[in-house]
């Protein structure tokens, strides 16, 4: 392992000097649960020169729901929190799934989505459900704030938009729609601690009672070299009665979003199969949540 300075700062404007000071990117990394970070660190994946522990920053530790605005979630909150709080249990279902299966109880206590979105992995499970409810992460560093939609954070495997001196702050998430729902499922061989083999988050809101889908939204993990959305099959299903025929034609078109590798985990052809399979199934509970049973 590559020698480095640890920093634990306990204000934003602290965190800000220290990220002025980067000399290029990822020399300056955050660290909140470090259960990716410091196995990367290990084998010299990722060699920072500075670890930036922000989990005594106060801005950082924020987990709100303000009416209006939406949920706001601080970038240290670990997924344990995420899960047990009421807005997160009683509005967004596919955070509340994907949240659950992060590793296992003891990952999920120190892992936060700042950190699974920070990592940038396609196979980021908390990722597609956050995309599907328009999610957005305020970025902060010594030039500023800036808010980027969670859809375009990420620029390839690893990789994201944040500058050298930018740290996620927190992740927004809108109100859900009224009528809407939102569900996450992943393949993974064994029923836990495993990368997903592919993941899908579906996203419905319905004409009141009616089974007419005025909005869809659909992403998918690890099938592309980013987090992606599906959108040839949300426009299949928009402005239609939501049908068994309907979503069994959103799942073959959700693959066209698909540009999957083949790995020791599956091949390219399984995964494309697996995102059929996982959209019509996530379809199928969101409806089912909306009490409009299909098939
Ligand atoms: C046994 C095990 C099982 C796992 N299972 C799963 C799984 O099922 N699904 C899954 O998706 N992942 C899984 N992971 C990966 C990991 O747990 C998640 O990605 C987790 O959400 C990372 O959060 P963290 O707080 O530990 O991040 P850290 O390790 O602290 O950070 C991860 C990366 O994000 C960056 N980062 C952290 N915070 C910020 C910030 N505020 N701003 C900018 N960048 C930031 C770091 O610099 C680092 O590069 C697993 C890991 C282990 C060890």
């Amino acid at each position: 392992m590559k020698p480095f300075t640890y920093v634990a700062p306990t204000s934003l404007q602290e965190a800000h000097q220290v990220l002025a000071r980067a000399k290029g990117p990822g020399d300056v990394r955050a660290l909140v649960g470090g259960s990716d970070l410091i196995d990367q660190m290990r084998v010299n994946r990722r060699t920072p020169s500075v670890v930036l522990d922000i989990k005594r920053i106060p801005e950082m530790k924020r987990l709100e729901w303000v009416p209006g605005e939406g949920l706001h979630v601080g970038a240290a909150v670990c997924c344990t929190d995420t899960v047990q709080f009421a807005a997160v249990v009683q509005n967004y279902s596919s955070i509340h799934e994907s949240c659950q299966l992060v590793g296992s109880t003891q990952i999920q206590n120190r892992a936060s989505m700042a950190g699974n979105i920070g990592n940038s992995a396609p196979s980021a499970d908390t990722v597609p459900g956050l995309i599907t409810f328009g999610a957005k992460v305020l970025v902060t560093g010594p030039r500023g704030h800036r808010e980027v939609l969670l859809e375009s954070f990420f620029t390839g495997p690893g990789q994201n938009v944040l500058a050298p001196d930018e740290i996620i702050q927190e992740v927004i998430v809108p109100p859900p729609p009224a009528n809407s729902s939102g569900h996450y499922l992943r393949f993974i061989p064994r029923n836990e601690m495993d990368i997903a083999v592919a993941g899908v988050a579906s996203m419905i809101v319905l004409a009141p009672r009616t089974r007419r889908c005025t909005t869809a939204r659909i992403a998918l993990a690890s099938v592309a070299p980013t987090p992606v959305r599906a959108r040839a099959a949300e426009a299949v299903l928009e402005g239609k009665e939501i049908t068994a025929a309907l979503i069994r034609e959103a799942g073959e078109k959700a693959v066209e979003a698909a540009s999957p590798i083949s790995d020791v985990r599956g091949s390219a052809e399984y995964r494309r199969e697996l995102v059929k399979v996982l959209t019509r199934r996530t379809l199928g509970m969101c409806m089912e949540s909306l009490g409009q049973k299909v098939g």
